[in-house]
C-alpha cells in the first residue's frame, strides 16, 4: 500500500519536493484494530502549520514519516468488537490508501444518508467550524450584518449560508476570483466581492455603509484590518484562520487599527473547533435539515488518486478549490 510522507519542511510555499510517495507493507492487525481502505481524504489549511517545526495546538508532522489528516473509508478487516467489515468510518489517518488503527479511534458514518466526502466537509469539521464560530464564538444574533472572508471555501461558504438561515439581516462574502464571487452570490449571500481587485476596506464601505456586526475571519491580514474598521459598537470577530499568512516566513504585523477595538467595545475571539465538540450533534441535526430544504449547499473540489494529494494541498493554499478540497483515493 502507499502513503505520502513529509520529505522536508517547506520554507514559504510548499512544493512537490516537500512530499514523497512511498510504498510499504501492511502490518498484521493486532487485537482491537481495524483495516480501512480509504476512499476519500481531506487536505486542510491547518496542515501547513503542522509542516513547520514549532509548537502549536497540534504536534508538528515528523520529517520522513507519513502525513495524517481526516479520511473516510470502508472497513475491510476488523479485530474490533466496535466496528464491522463493510462499515464506513471517519478517522484521522488520511494521506494513505489503507489505514490500520484501533477500532475506538474511528467513528462509523452513514454513507446512505450522505456521501463519504460530506463527513470531511459540510457534515464534518469545516461545517462545525462554521456553526460553532458563528453561534458560540461570534454570538451572531438575528438582524446582524455578517461579513465572512474565504467565502467560497469550505468553512466560509457554510458560514454565510448558516448566517442567513439563522436570520442575519445581510451577509457579505469576499473571495479570490470573479467565478467564486459569482458562486458565493448563488449560494444566497446578499453581497460578495473580490479582494484582489481593490482594497477590502473600500468594498466593505460600499457594501455595508452602516457597518458590520460580525466578522468571521478566515484570512487575517488586510481583511481583518478592514473588518475592524467597519465593525459597529459591540461588534464581534470570530478569529478562525489567517490563511493569508500561513506561508509567511516572518510573523505578520497586527492590524494597524487594533486600538479601534477599545472605543467600539469590540470582541476579538479566537477558537479551535476541537473545543466545540459539544455542539456537534446539534449542528449535525440542523445541517441535515438545512441541506434537505436547500438552505445549505456544499461545493466540493475533487482531485483523483493519492499521487495528486500533495498538489491538491499546494493548490488549496493557492485558492484552486471552490468549497471543500478533497482527494478521491
Ligand atoms: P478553504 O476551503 O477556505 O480553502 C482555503 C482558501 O483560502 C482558498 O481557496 C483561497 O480562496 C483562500 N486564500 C488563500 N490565500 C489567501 C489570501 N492570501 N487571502 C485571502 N484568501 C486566501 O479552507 P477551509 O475552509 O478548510 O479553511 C478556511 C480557514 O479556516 C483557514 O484559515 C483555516 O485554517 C481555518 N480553519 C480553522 C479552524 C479552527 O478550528 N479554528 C478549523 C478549520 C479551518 P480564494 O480563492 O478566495 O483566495
Amino acid at each position: 500500500t502507499r502513503h505520502i510522507a513529509l520529505a522536508s519542511r517547506p520554507t514559504g510555499e510548499p512544493t512537490a519536493e516537500n512530499f514523497r510517495l512511498e510504498t510499504v507493507d501492511l502490518p498484521e492487525l493486532a487485537e482491537g484494530q481495524v483495516l480501512v481502505r480509504n476512499e476519500v481524504m481531506s487536505v486542510d489549511p491547518y496542515m501547513r502549520g503542522r509542516m513547520d517545526d514549532r509548537e502549536s495546538y497540534v504536534a508538528p508532522f515528523a520529517v520522513d514519516a507519513p502525513l495524517d489528516g481526516g479520511a473516510v473509508g470502508e472497513v475491510v478487516a476488523s479485530r474490533s468488537e466496535a466496528v464491522a467489515v463493510g462499515q464506513h468510518v471517519l478517522h484521522g489517518l488520511g494521506w494513505r490508501e489503507h489505514a490500520v488503527l484501533p477500532g475506538d479511534r474511528v467513528s462509523v458514518v452513514d454513507t446512505d444518508a450522505a456521501p463519504a466526502s460530506a463527513y470531511l466537509g459540510i457534515l464534518g469539521m469545516p461545517g462545525l467550524t462554521a456553526y460553532a464560530g458563528l453561534t458560540a464564538v461570534a454570538e451572531m444574533k438575528e438582524g446582524d450584518i455578517v461579513f465572512v472572508s474565504g467565502a467560497a471555501g469550505a468553512v466560509g461558504s457554510a458560514v454565510g449560508q448558516i448566517a442567513k438561515a439563522l436570520g442575519a439581516e445581510k451577509v457579505i462574502g469576499s473571495a479570490g476570483s470573479p467565478e467564486k464571487v459569482q458562486r458565493v452570490r448563488e449560494l444566497g449571500f446578499d453581497e460578495a466581492f473580490g479582494y484582489r481587485d481593490r482594497p477590502v476596506r473600500q468594498s466593505l464601505r460600499e457594501l455595508a455603509p452602516s457597518g458590520i456586526d460580525v466578522y468571521f475571519d478566515n484570512v487575517g491580514g488586510e481583511h481583518l484590518e478592514a473588518a475592524i474598521g467597519s465593525l459597529r459598537l459591540f461588534g464581534r470577530v470570530a478569529m478562525c484562520g489567517a490563511i493569508a499568512q500561513y506561508n509567511a516566513t516572518e510573523p505578520a504585523p497586527g492590524p494597524r487599527n487594533l486600538a479601534l477595538a477599545i472605543g467600539k467595545n469590540l470582541t476579538l475571539r479566537g477558537f479551535i473547533v476541537g473545543h466545540y465538540d459539544h455542539l456537534a450533534a446539534e449542528y449535525r441535526e440542523r445541517a441535515t435539515q438545512w441541506l434537505a430544504d436547500g438552505r445549505l449547499q456544499a461545493d466540493e473540489t475533487f482531485r483523483e488518486g493519492l499521487d495528486a494529494a500533495p498538489q491538491a494541498f499546494i493548490d488549496l493554499l493557492g485558492g484552486a478549490n471552490t468549497g471543500k478540497m478533497l482527494v478521491r483515493l
